[in-house]
């Protein structure tokens, strides 16, 4: 399994092709990116519930058509945001150029970008994303290096649970058909006692766990305890 982040070799082309291959549709809130759409006011609102982003320096990880990045900048941070798939990254270039909400986008490995620039960020996010690499460890002690002492790391990503391939899977992909089948490959879950062990590991203290339940009736989504499916966790460089 590939862990050094100097060859950059911690990515699945495959999956990194699912996302460019979608990018137009990215900022559509209707489209195949419809679950992050409806997430991101619920994540946002829980992050500056932790720690206000007014002027603060912000790292999105995975920050794809910068859905999270741009709602981040809007709140008054400086925003960068980094992605290894070139199509979203375009887009999320176009957008900000069209919205006029500044984010700097850059195509590089957060490994790399942990080599570069230790220490350097108040807040660093990697959502959605952790289930997607081969590797997540070595994203979350990247994650870790990025942040500055004091500084809050947020993770979001899947359970692996009967229940998470029941919903995320057969529910999302096949039956409601809110992502595209193959979209989640439920063998790269990734249990909350797993992310938070990583997190320990990389030096980090856990603040907050929070599942995101999805009301498939009325298609939204909503905090709640019980992190059997989508969930938050919320940790501090101490
Ligand atoms: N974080 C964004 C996008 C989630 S989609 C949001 O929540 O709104 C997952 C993103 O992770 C895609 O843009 C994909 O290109 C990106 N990704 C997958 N593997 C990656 C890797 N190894 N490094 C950086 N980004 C990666």
């Amino acid at each position: 399994m590939p862990r050094s982040g100097l060859t950059n070799s911690n990515h699945d082309p495959a999956e990194l092709a699912k996302f460019s291959q979608l990018a137009h549709r990215w900022w559509d809130p209707e489209s195949e990116f419809k679950p992050l759409h409806d997430l991101n006011p619920l994540r946002l609102k829980w992050i500056e519930g932790w720690t206000p982003l007014k002027d603060k320096r912000v790292l999105d990880v995975g920050c794809g058509g910068g859905i999270l990045s741009e709602s981040m900048a809007l709140q008054g941070a400086q925003v960068d945001g980094i992605d290894l798939a070139e199509k979203p990254l375009g887009v999320a270039r176009l957008h900000s150029l069209e919205t006029g909400i500044a984010v700097n986008y850059e195509a590089i490995a957060v490994e790399t970008l942990a080599q570069r620039q230790p220490a350097a960020y108040d807040v660093v996010t990697c959502m959605e994303m952790l289930e997607h690499v081969p590797d997540p460890e070595s994203i979350i002690r990247a994650c870790a290096s990025l942040v500055k002492p004091g500084g809050m790391v947020f993770f979001s990503t899947l359970n692996r649970t009967l229940k998470s391939y029941l919903m995320a899977i057969i529910g999302a992909e096949y039956v409601l058909r809110l992502l595209p089948r193959g979209t989640h490959d439920h063998g790269r879950f990734i249990k909350p006692s797993e992310l938070s062990r990583w997190a320990r590991a990389a030096g980090l203290q856990i603040c907050d766990l929070q599942g995101v339940h999805y009301h498939p009736l009325v298609r939204r989504f909503h905090v709640a305890r019980g992190a059997d499916v989508n969930y938050l966790l919320c940790c501090q460089l101490p």
